[in-house]
Protein backbone atom coordinates (compact mmCIF):
# COMPACT_ATOMS: atom_id res chain seq x y z
CA UNK A 1 0.00 0.00 0.00
CA UNK A 2 1.07 3.73 -0.89
CA UNK A 3 -0.23 7.19 0.44
CA UNK A 4 -2.73 7.32 -2.67
CA UNK A 5 -4.13 4.18 -2.18
CA UNK A 6 -5.77 5.98 0.89
CA UNK A 7 -7.32 8.51 -1.53
CA UNK A 8 -11.36 8.97 -1.78
CA UNK A 9 -10.84 5.73 0.29
CA UNK A 10 -13.22 4.43 3.57
CA UNK A 11 -11.09 4.36 6.24
CA UNK A 12 -12.09 2.67 9.53
CA UNK A 13 -9.53 3.51 12.58
CA UNK A 14 -10.42 0.93 15.44
CA UNK A 15 -9.37 2.38 19.21
CA UNK A 16 -7.59 5.68 19.08
CA UNK A 17 -5.70 4.16 22.14
CA UNK A 18 -3.59 5.50 25.22
CA UNK A 19 -0.15 6.16 23.47
CA UNK A 20 -1.17 8.13 20.22
CA UNK A 21 -0.87 5.56 17.65
CA UNK A 22 -5.01 5.73 16.57
CA UNK A 23 -4.54 9.66 16.55
CA UNK A 24 -1.58 9.09 14.16
CA UNK A 25 -3.51 6.97 12.06
CA UNK A 26 -6.20 8.85 11.78
CA UNK A 27 -4.46 11.84 11.05
CA UNK A 28 -2.55 10.33 8.47
CA UNK A 29 -5.53 8.61 6.54
CA UNK A 30 -7.45 12.08 6.71
CA UNK A 31 -4.33 14.31 4.96
CA UNK A 32 -4.12 11.23 2.28
CA UNK A 33 -7.39 11.95 1.46
CA UNK A 34 -9.52 9.83 3.08
CA UNK A 35 -13.13 9.69 4.15
CA UNK A 36 -12.24 9.07 8.31
CA UNK A 37 -14.49 7.16 10.73
CA UNK A 38 -13.28 6.56 14.13
CA UNK A 39 -14.29 3.91 16.58
CA UNK A 40 -13.64 3.29 19.99
CA UNK A 41 -15.32 1.34 23.17
CA UNK A 42 -14.59 4.14 25.19
CA UNK A 43 -16.49 7.16 25.60
CA UNK A 44 -15.94 11.08 24.63
CA UNK A 45 -15.13 12.03 27.90
CA UNK A 46 -12.17 9.44 28.33
CA UNK A 47 -11.34 10.36 24.68
CA UNK A 48 -11.34 13.96 25.03
CA UNK A 49 -7.55 14.39 24.97
CA UNK A 50 -7.22 12.46 21.65
CA UNK A 51 -10.44 14.04 20.43
CA UNK A 52 -8.91 17.53 20.80
CA UNK A 53 -6.13 16.36 18.80
CA UNK A 54 -8.32 15.74 15.79
CA UNK A 55 -10.24 18.09 15.44
CA UNK A 56 -9.05 20.76 12.49
CA UNK A 57 -9.73 16.59 10.28
CA UNK A 58 -12.93 15.89 8.89
CA UNK A 59 -13.73 12.58 10.92
CA UNK A 60 -17.05 10.75 12.09
CA UNK A 61 -16.80 8.74 15.68
CA UNK A 62 -18.72 6.13 16.19
CA UNK A 63 -17.81 5.60 20.09
CA UNK A 64 -18.85 3.89 23.39
CA UNK A 65 -18.92 0.59 20.75
CA UNK A 66 -17.76 -0.79 18.18
CA UNK A 67 -20.71 -1.37 15.19
CA UNK A 68 -21.03 -4.63 13.84
CA UNK A 69 -21.79 -2.51 10.38
CA UNK A 70 -18.67 -0.92 10.21
CA UNK A 71 -16.74 -4.11 9.75
CA UNK A 72 -19.06 -6.73 8.26
CA UNK A 73 -18.94 -5.07 4.79
CA UNK A 74 -22.33 -3.27 5.36
CA UNK A 75 -21.27 0.12 5.31
CA UNK A 76 -18.47 0.71 2.60
CA UNK A 77 -15.22 0.39 4.89
CA UNK A 78 -12.17 0.18 2.67
CA UNK A 79 -9.46 -0.21 5.04
CA UNK A 80 -9.29 -0.85 8.74
CA UNK A 81 -6.05 0.34 10.44
CA UNK A 82 -6.35 -1.71 14.21
CA UNK A 83 -4.76 -0.29 17.29
CA UNK A 84 -2.29 -1.97 18.64
CA UNK A 85 -4.48 -2.91 22.12
CA UNK A 86 -6.67 -4.54 20.18
CA UNK A 87 -6.08 -8.68 20.15
CA UNK A 88 -6.04 -9.94 16.41
CA UNK A 89 -8.64 -12.66 17.51
CA UNK A 90 -11.26 -9.77 17.83
CA UNK A 91 -14.30 -10.54 16.59
CA UNK A 92 -14.98 -7.41 14.64
CA UNK A 93 -11.47 -7.79 13.27
CA UNK A 94 -12.63 -11.29 12.55
CA UNK A 95 -15.75 -9.67 10.91
CA UNK A 96 -13.67 -7.39 8.71
CA UNK A 97 -11.69 -9.85 7.73
CA UNK A 98 -14.51 -12.14 6.45
CA UNK A 99 -15.70 -9.37 4.37
CA UNK A 100 -12.84 -8.91 2.45
CA UNK A 101 -11.82 -5.40 4.18
CA UNK A 102 -8.40 -4.68 4.23
CA UNK A 103 -7.08 -4.97 7.72
CA UNK A 104 -3.74 -3.41 8.76
CA UNK A 105 -2.30 -1.27 11.27
CA UNK A 106 0.08 1.85 12.38
CA UNK A 107 3.18 -0.04 12.07
CA UNK A 108 2.53 -2.29 9.24
CA UNK A 109 1.73 0.99 7.42
CA UNK A 110 5.16 2.33 8.06
CA UNK A 111 6.99 -0.19 7.26
CA UNK A 112 4.97 -0.62 4.14
CA UNK A 113 5.93 3.35 3.02
CA UNK A 114 9.11 3.61 5.12
CA UNK A 115 11.85 4.43 2.19
CA UNK A 116 14.99 4.67 4.94
CA UNK A 117 16.98 1.72 6.29
CA UNK A 118 14.56 0.78 9.90
CA UNK A 119 16.45 -0.89 12.76
CA UNK A 120 13.73 -2.36 15.04
CA UNK A 121 14.26 -3.43 19.30
CA UNK A 122 12.22 -4.73 21.13
CA UNK A 123 12.62 -7.09 24.08
CA UNK A 124 11.04 -7.79 27.85
CA UNK A 125 12.65 -4.54 29.42
CA UNK A 126 15.46 -2.37 28.20
CA UNK A 127 13.44 -1.44 24.81
CA UNK A 128 13.29 2.47 24.92
CA UNK A 129 16.88 2.71 26.98
CA UNK A 130 18.19 0.89 23.98
CA UNK A 131 16.66 2.61 21.70
CA UNK A 132 17.50 6.05 22.95
CA UNK A 133 21.12 5.16 23.10
CA UNK A 134 20.91 3.43 19.99
CA UNK A 135 19.59 6.68 17.72
CA UNK A 136 21.86 8.94 20.20
CA UNK A 137 24.87 6.85 19.03
CA UNK A 138 23.61 6.83 15.59
CA UNK A 139 22.40 10.69 15.50
CA UNK A 140 26.30 11.53 16.44
CA UNK A 141 28.03 9.63 14.00
CA UNK A 142 25.78 10.08 11.29
CA UNK A 143 24.75 13.42 10.24
CA UNK A 144 24.89 15.43 8.37
CA UNK A 145 25.68 12.87 6.10
CA UNK A 146 22.13 10.93 6.93
CA UNK A 147 19.30 11.82 8.63
CA UNK A 148 18.27 9.72 12.28
CA UNK A 149 14.68 9.49 12.89
CA UNK A 150 13.95 8.21 16.68
CA UNK A 151 9.80 7.06 16.69
CA UNK A 152 7.80 3.56 17.51
CA UNK A 153 7.27 3.85 21.55
CA UNK A 154 9.45 6.55 21.88
CA UNK A 155 10.46 9.48 20.29
CA UNK A 156 8.73 13.23 19.88
CA UNK A 157 6.43 12.31 16.74
CA UNK A 158 5.05 9.40 15.98
CA UNK A 159 5.48 7.13 12.77
CA UNK A 160 3.02 7.78 10.02
CA UNK A 161 3.60 11.73 11.00
CA UNK A 162 7.02 11.39 10.12
CA UNK A 163 7.01 9.29 7.12
CA UNK A 164 6.75 11.97 4.38
CA UNK A 165 10.18 13.52 5.31
CA UNK A 166 11.94 10.63 5.92
CA UNK A 167 14.59 10.06 2.59
CA UNK A 168 15.79 6.73 1.37
CA UNK A 169 19.39 7.43 2.89
CA UNK A 170 18.13 8.16 6.30
CA UNK A 171 18.12 5.52 9.13
CA UNK A 172 15.02 5.23 11.37
CA UNK A 173 15.52 3.69 14.92
CA UNK A 174 12.40 2.06 15.97
CA UNK A 175 10.88 1.00 19.44
CA UNK A 176 8.44 -1.62 18.94
CA UNK A 177 6.40 -3.46 21.24
CA UNK A 178 5.44 -6.57 21.76
CA UNK A 179 1.57 -5.92 20.23
CA UNK A 180 3.18 -3.87 17.28
CA UNK A 181 5.94 -7.17 16.56
CA UNK A 182 3.05 -9.35 16.03
CA UNK A 183 1.01 -7.11 13.97
CA UNK A 184 4.44 -6.69 12.02
CA UNK A 185 4.77 -10.17 11.83
CA UNK A 186 1.42 -10.66 10.99
CA UNK A 187 1.80 -8.97 7.76
CA UNK A 188 5.36 -11.03 7.52
CA UNK A 189 7.50 -7.66 7.47
CA UNK A 190 10.24 -6.88 9.69
CA UNK A 191 13.47 -4.37 10.35
CA UNK A 192 16.72 -4.46 8.28
CA UNK A 193 18.85 -4.79 11.44
CA UNK A 194 16.17 -6.20 14.72
CA UNK A 195 17.46 -6.14 17.92
CA UNK A 196 16.01 -7.84 21.13
CA UNK A 197 17.04 -6.95 24.44
CA UNK A 198 15.78 -9.81 26.64
CA UNK A 199 12.57 -12.07 27.28
CA UNK A 200 10.37 -12.34 30.50
CA UNK A 201 6.88 -12.84 31.14
CA UNK A 202 5.12 -9.67 30.34
CA UNK A 203 1.43 -8.67 28.81
CA UNK A 204 0.54 -12.47 29.50
CA UNK A 205 -3.04 -11.16 29.81
CA UNK A 206 -3.31 -10.24 26.31
CA UNK A 207 -0.60 -13.21 24.41
CA UNK A 208 -2.12 -15.59 26.79
CA UNK A 209 1.43 -17.93 27.47
CA UNK A 210 5.07 -16.87 27.56
CA UNK A 211 5.47 -18.74 24.42
CA UNK A 212 2.94 -17.03 22.13
CA UNK A 213 4.15 -14.00 23.77
CA UNK A 214 8.12 -14.84 22.23
CA UNK A 215 6.54 -16.02 19.20
CA UNK A 216 5.27 -12.15 18.67
CA UNK A 217 8.87 -10.60 19.61
CA UNK A 218 10.14 -13.33 17.31
CA UNK A 219 8.75 -11.78 14.43
CA UNK A 220 11.17 -8.98 13.89
CA UNK A 221 13.93 -11.84 12.84
CA UNK A 222 11.34 -14.51 11.36
CA UNK A 223 10.36 -12.02 8.26
CA UNK A 224 13.82 -10.24 8.36
CA UNK A 225 15.03 -9.93 4.05
CA UNK A 226 17.50 -12.93 3.95
CA UNK A 227 19.29 -12.45 0.45
CA UNK A 228 18.74 -9.04 -0.77
CA UNK A 229 21.37 -6.64 -1.90
CA UNK A 230 22.29 -6.29 2.50
CA UNK A 231 22.49 -8.90 4.68
CA UNK A 232 20.02 -8.84 7.32
CA UNK A 233 21.33 -8.16 10.49
CA UNK A 234 19.98 -9.86 13.84
CA UNK A 235 21.44 -8.88 17.42
CA UNK A 236 20.48 -11.00 20.09
CA UNK A 237 21.17 -10.79 24.05
CA UNK A 238 23.71 -13.46 25.26
CA UNK A 239 22.68 -13.75 28.22
CA UNK A 240 19.35 -14.03 28.16
CA UNK A 241 18.64 -17.94 27.54
CA UNK A 242 15.64 -17.50 25.15
CA UNK A 243 17.33 -14.84 23.25
CA UNK A 244 20.32 -16.91 22.90
CA UNK A 245 18.74 -19.97 22.09
CA UNK A 246 17.16 -17.85 19.09
CA UNK A 247 20.94 -16.75 17.75
CA UNK A 248 21.68 -20.13 17.81
CA UNK A 249 19.24 -21.09 15.54
CA UNK A 250 19.39 -18.07 13.02
CA UNK A 251 23.46 -17.75 13.24
CA UNK A 252 23.27 -20.69 11.65
CA UNK A 253 21.04 -19.36 8.61
CA UNK A 254 23.28 -17.66 5.46
CA UNK A 255 22.13 -14.55 3.91
CA UNK A 256 21.85 -13.37 7.59
CA UNK A 257 24.32 -11.42 10.23
CA UNK A 258 23.95 -12.53 13.67
CA UNK A 259 25.40 -11.30 16.57
CA UNK A 260 24.98 -11.89 20.64
CA UNK A 261 25.59 -9.46 22.68
CA UNK A 262 26.61 -9.20 26.47
CA UNK A 263 27.43 -6.37 29.10
CA UNK A 264 30.88 -7.16 29.31
CA UNK A 265 31.43 -6.86 26.09
CA UNK A 266 31.06 -3.13 26.65
CA UNK A 267 35.02 -1.88 26.45
CA UNK A 268 36.82 0.11 29.99
CA UNK A 269 36.77 2.59 28.00
CA UNK A 270 33.05 3.42 26.76
CA UNK A 271 31.69 1.61 30.52
CA UNK A 272 33.76 4.68 31.86
CA UNK A 273 32.16 7.47 30.65
CA UNK A 274 28.66 5.93 30.24
CA UNK A 275 26.50 7.70 33.21
CA UNK A 276 23.77 5.29 33.68
CA UNK A 277 23.77 3.08 36.68
CA UNK A 278 23.51 -0.65 36.74
CA UNK A 279 24.68 -4.02 34.71
CA UNK A 280 21.33 -4.03 33.11
CA UNK A 281 22.07 -0.48 31.16
CA UNK A 282 25.65 -1.86 30.21
CA UNK A 283 23.81 -4.59 28.76
CA UNK A 284 21.59 -2.22 26.93
CA UNK A 285 24.34 -0.07 25.68
CA UNK A 286 26.23 -3.33 24.68
CA UNK A 287 23.05 -4.10 22.39
CA UNK A 288 23.32 -0.53 21.00
CA UNK A 289 26.95 -0.75 20.10
CA UNK A 290 26.58 -4.13 17.93
CA UNK A 291 23.93 -1.88 16.70
CA UNK A 292 26.62 0.81 15.87
CA UNK A 293 29.18 -1.83 14.65
CA UNK A 294 26.85 -2.11 11.36
CA UNK A 295 27.49 1.91 10.64
CA UNK A 296 30.91 3.53 10.19
CA UNK A 297 31.65 5.46 13.55
CA UNK A 298 34.89 6.67 14.09
CA UNK A 299 36.29 6.22 18.01
CA UNK A 300 36.17 9.32 18.75
CA UNK A 301 32.37 10.26 17.72
CA UNK A 302 31.77 6.87 19.41
CA UNK A 303 32.92 7.69 23.00
CA UNK A 304 31.62 11.04 22.92
CA UNK A 305 27.94 9.73 22.07
CA UNK A 306 28.41 7.72 24.87
CA UNK A 307 29.64 10.12 27.31
CA UNK A 308 26.76 12.37 26.34
CA UNK A 309 24.23 9.90 27.11
CA UNK A 310 21.95 10.99 29.75
CA UNK A 311 19.25 9.22 31.38
CA UNK A 312 15.63 9.11 30.22
CA UNK A 313 13.25 10.72 32.49
CA UNK A 314 11.30 8.07 35.07
CA UNK A 315 14.02 5.22 34.31
CA UNK A 316 16.81 5.37 37.41
CA UNK A 317 16.72 8.96 36.67
CA UNK A 318 18.74 10.82 39.42
CA UNK A 319 16.02 13.50 40.63
CA UNK A 320 18.42 14.96 43.78
CA UNK A 321 21.17 14.54 46.26
CA UNK A 322 21.17 16.25 49.28
CA UNK A 323 22.47 15.40 52.83
CA UNK A 324 24.59 12.57 51.19
CA UNK A 325 21.71 10.50 50.10
CA UNK A 326 20.77 10.06 45.95
CA UNK A 327 17.32 9.85 44.90
CA UNK A 328 16.36 8.18 42.20
CA UNK A 329 13.20 7.65 40.45
CA UNK A 330 12.44 4.45 38.88
CA UNK A 331 8.86 5.07 37.89
CA UNK A 332 8.51 2.95 34.85
CA UNK A 333 10.10 0.14 36.89
CA UNK A 334 5.92 -1.69 36.39
CA UNK A 335 6.82 -4.94 37.13
CA UNK A 336 8.74 -7.11 39.35
CA UNK A 337 12.04 -8.00 36.90
CA UNK A 338 12.78 -4.29 36.65
CA UNK A 339 13.02 -3.47 39.94
CA UNK A 340 14.75 -6.42 40.63
CA UNK A 341 17.22 -4.75 38.18
CA UNK A 342 17.01 -1.56 39.39
CA UNK A 343 17.87 -2.74 43.03
CA UNK A 344 20.60 -4.66 41.62
CA UNK A 345 22.31 -1.30 39.69
CA UNK A 346 23.60 0.16 43.15
CA UNK A 347 26.37 -1.17 45.66
CA UNK A 348 25.65 1.47 47.90
CA UNK A 349 22.61 0.50 51.08
CA UNK A 350 19.22 1.32 49.33
CA UNK A 351 15.80 2.45 50.83
CA UNK A 352 13.11 1.28 48.34
CA UNK A 353 9.81 2.92 47.70
CA UNK A 354 7.50 0.21 45.73
CA UNK A 355 4.16 -1.22 45.38
CA UNK A 356 1.07 -0.19 43.65
CA UNK A 357 -1.23 -1.62 40.86
CA UNK A 358 -1.42 -5.34 40.90
CA UNK A 359 -0.55 -7.24 37.86
CA UNK A 360 -0.17 -10.29 39.33
CA UNK A 361 2.99 -10.58 38.40
CA UNK A 362 4.06 -12.42 41.72
CA UNK A 363 6.72 -10.93 43.97
CA UNK A 364 8.27 -13.74 45.53
CA UNK A 365 11.74 -13.11 43.29
CA UNK A 366 11.00 -9.28 44.22
CA UNK A 367 10.88 -10.50 48.08
CA UNK A 368 14.27 -12.15 48.28
CA UNK A 369 16.05 -9.01 46.44
CA UNK A 370 14.58 -6.63 48.48
CA UNK A 371 15.53 -8.97 51.70
CA UNK A 372 19.06 -9.42 50.38
CA UNK A 373 20.09 -6.19 49.04
CA UNK A 374 18.01 -3.67 50.63
CA UNK A 375 18.17 -2.01 54.05
CA UNK A 376 14.94 -0.46 54.53
CA UNK A 377 11.53 -0.77 51.82
CA UNK A 378 8.22 1.84 52.15
CA UNK A 379 5.43 0.30 50.43
CA UNK A 380 2.44 1.59 49.24
CA UNK A 381 -0.49 0.87 47.03
CA UNK A 382 -2.73 -2.10 46.65
CA UNK A 383 0.18 -4.63 46.24
CA UNK A 384 2.06 -3.44 49.33
CA UNK A 385 0.94 -6.64 51.54
CA UNK A 386 1.80 -8.82 48.99
CA UNK A 387 5.62 -7.59 48.62
CA UNK A 388 5.62 -7.47 52.45
CA UNK A 389 4.43 -11.39 52.70
CA UNK A 390 7.19 -11.77 50.14
CA UNK A 391 10.00 -10.26 52.13
CA UNK A 392 9.05 -12.21 55.24
CA UNK A 393 8.72 -15.22 53.34
CA UNK A 394 12.19 -14.57 51.91
CA UNK A 395 13.66 -14.55 55.63
CA UNK A 396 13.25 -11.37 55.61
CA UNK A 397 17.35 -9.98 56.90
CA UNK A 398 17.49 -7.07 58.11
CA UNK A 399 15.47 -5.29 56.17
CA UNK A 400 13.35 -2.71 57.84
CA UNK A 401 9.55 -2.65 56.13
CA UNK A 402 6.55 0.12 56.45
CA UNK A 403 3.10 0.54 54.98
CA UNK A 404 2.45 4.40 54.51
CA UNK A 405 -0.97 6.04 52.39
CA UNK A 406 0.92 7.79 50.21
CA UNK A 407 4.29 8.78 48.04
CA UNK A 408 4.72 11.81 50.04
CA UNK A 409 4.66 9.66 53.10
CA UNK A 410 7.13 7.39 51.81
CA UNK A 411 9.58 9.71 50.83
CA UNK A 412 9.41 11.35 54.07
CA UNK A 413 10.02 8.22 55.70
CA UNK A 414 12.52 7.44 53.06
CA UNK A 415 13.84 10.64 53.91
CA UNK A 416 13.84 9.69 58.08
CA UNK A 417 15.53 5.80 57.74
CA UNK A 418 18.44 7.40 55.16
CA UNK A 419 22.05 7.84 56.08
CA UNK A 420 24.55 9.66 53.84
CA UNK A 421 26.25 7.70 51.14
CA UNK A 422 22.31 5.85 50.74
CA UNK A 423 20.19 5.92 47.50
CA UNK A 424 16.78 5.42 47.68
CA UNK A 425 15.48 4.48 45.12
CA UNK A 426 11.37 4.37 43.90
CA UNK A 427 11.38 1.85 41.79
CA UNK A 428 7.33 0.24 42.19
CA UNK A 429 7.34 -3.05 40.62
CA UNK A 430 3.93 -2.40 39.91
CA UNK A 431 1.79 -0.29 37.52
CA UNK A 432 0.48 2.54 38.73
CA UNK A 433 -3.20 3.15 38.54
CA UNK A 434 -4.51 2.52 41.74
CA UNK A 435 -3.26 5.66 43.38
CA UNK A 436 -2.24 7.88 40.11
CA UNK A 437 -2.79 8.39 36.53
CA UNK A 438 0.34 6.95 34.95
CA UNK A 439 3.48 6.32 35.64
CA UNK A 440 4.84 9.84 35.02
CA UNK A 441 2.36 11.41 37.35
CA UNK A 442 3.80 8.95 39.96
CA UNK A 443 7.21 10.05 38.80
CA UNK A 444 6.31 13.63 39.51
CA UNK A 445 4.59 12.78 42.82
CA UNK A 446 7.80 11.18 43.91
CA UNK A 447 10.09 14.09 42.54
CA UNK A 448 7.97 16.96 43.99
CA UNK A 449 7.75 15.50 47.52
CA UNK A 450 11.42 14.78 47.30
CA UNK A 451 12.13 18.66 46.48
CA UNK A 452 9.58 20.06 49.63
CA UNK A 453 11.36 17.54 51.42
CA UNK A 454 14.98 18.87 50.71
CA UNK A 455 13.06 22.21 51.16
CA UNK A 456 12.04 21.32 54.95
CA UNK A 457 10.70 19.37 56.95
CA UNK A 458 7.25 17.61 57.09
CA UNK A 459 5.59 15.50 59.71
CA UNK A 460 4.25 12.39 58.79
CA UNK A 461 2.39 8.97 60.00
CA UNK A 462 3.39 5.43 59.68
CA UNK A 463 0.18 3.47 59.31
CA UNK A 464 1.90 -0.33 60.19
CA UNK A 465 5.56 -0.68 60.77
CA UNK A 466 6.91 -4.13 60.83
P1 LIG B 1 11.00 -0.72 28.29
O1 LIG B 1 10.93 0.31 27.23
O2 LIG B 1 11.26 -2.10 27.75
O3 LIG B 1 9.88 -0.70 29.25
P2 LIG B 1 12.97 0.94 29.67
O4 LIG B 1 14.24 1.20 28.98
O5 LIG B 1 11.93 2.00 29.63
O6 LIG B 1 12.35 -0.42 29.12
O7 LIG B 1 13.26 0.55 31.18
C1 LIG B 1 12.18 0.14 31.98
C2 LIG B 1 12.63 -0.41 33.28
O8 LIG B 1 13.37 -1.61 33.09
C3 LIG B 1 13.50 0.49 34.09
O9 LIG B 1 12.95 0.41 35.38
C4 LIG B 1 14.88 -0.09 34.12
O10 LIG B 1 15.40 0.02 35.41
C5 LIG B 1 14.65 -1.55 33.76
N1 LIG B 1 15.60 -2.03 32.76
C6 LIG B 1 16.20 -1.27 31.81
N2 LIG B 1 16.99 -2.05 31.04
C7 LIG B 1 16.88 -3.32 31.50
C8 LIG B 1 17.45 -4.57 31.12
N3 LIG B 1 18.30 -4.67 30.10
N4 LIG B 1 17.09 -5.66 31.84
C9 LIG B 1 16.23 -5.58 32.88
N5 LIG B 1 15.66 -4.42 33.28
C10 LIG B 1 15.98 -3.30 32.62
Amino acid sequence: MDICSFKDKSVLVMGLGRFGGGVDSAIFAAKAGAKVVVTDMADEDTLSDALEKLSPYDITYHLGNHLGDDFDGTSDTDIVIVNPAVRPDNKFVRLAENAGITVTSQIELFFEMCPAKIVGITGANGKSTTTAITAHILEGAVKPARKLWLSGNIGNRPLLDILDQVGSDDIVVLEISSFQAEQLGRSKKAPHISVITNLTPNHLDRHGTFEEYCKAKKAIFEFQQIGGDEAAVSIFNAEDPVTNGWFEKYSAESGRISHAYKASDVGAELAGVFRLAGEMNLSNLAAALAVADHFEIDKDRLLKAVSTFKSLPNRLELIAEYDGVKWYDDSIATTPDSAVAALKAFNQPKIIIAGGYDKRLGFDEFGKVIAEKAKAAILIGQTADAISSAIHDAGKRNVHVEIVGSMEDAVIRASKLSKPGDVVLMSPACASYDMFDNYKQRGEVFAEAVRRRAAGNVRCEVQRRF
